[in-house]
């Protein structure tokens, strides 16, 4: 695709039937308009982070070649979201789907509506560990570092790869 960067879409999940929500958006995300997927992470299993009486989630990140611009994507995500069902009623509590922009090719932005990178990128080994399945340790994250130096810093207890058919 002509002008098209490349995007890095983190997923999770934790209510009706995770797994699935994760599985469908994939597909969902394959048929955007203006973008085309390119590869998908395995599934992985996390605890949850913020409030923890909430069920574990399914975390995958998604890498697509994208044309539109951030913040039409960032629609097209939100759309998908609540046609997920998604309802916000606590500060990262239960979910049925979350789609996260992590990364929008080298660009960085900062906007009350958009920041890029994600700021929980760094921070987060159900994001890393799927990101680093895709790009390699030695893949250096635009406007963040080495990827396999992030992982150093993080705890990755809490969080497993799932084989096919788990979950
Ligand atoms: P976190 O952002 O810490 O992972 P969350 O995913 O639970 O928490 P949401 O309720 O899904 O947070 O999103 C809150 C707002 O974050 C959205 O309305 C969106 O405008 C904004 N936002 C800022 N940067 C991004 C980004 N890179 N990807 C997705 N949303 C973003
Ligand atoms: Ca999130
Ligand atoms: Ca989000």
């Amino acid at each position: 695709m002509d002008d098209s960067v490349i995007v890095h879409i983190g997923l999770g999940a934790n209510l009706d039937d995770p797994r699935r929500q994760i599985l469908d958006a994939l597909v969902e995300l394959e048929q955007l308009e203006g973008c085309a997927a390119l590869r998908a992470s395995s599934l992985y299993a996390s605890l949850p982070m913020g409030p923890p009486d909430q069920p574990d989630y399914i975390n995958a990140v998604a890498e697509m070649e994208c044309r539109l611009p951030p913040e039409i994507l960032l629609d097209a995500l939100q759309i998908l979201e609540n046609r997920h069902g998604r309802i916000r009623r606590q500060h990262w509590g239960p979910r049925t789907l979350d789609l996260d922009l992590l990364l929008f090719g080298e660009r960085r932005i900062d906007t009350p509506r958009l920041k890029i990178p994600h700021p929980g990128l760094t921070e987060r080994a159900f994001v890393l560990l799927p990101l680093a399945e895709l790009m390699g340790e030695e893949w250096r994250i635009p406007g963040v570092g080495r990827l396999g130096d992030c992982l150093e810093r993080v705890d990755l207890a809490g969080v497993r790869r799932l084989g096919g058919g788990e979950a």
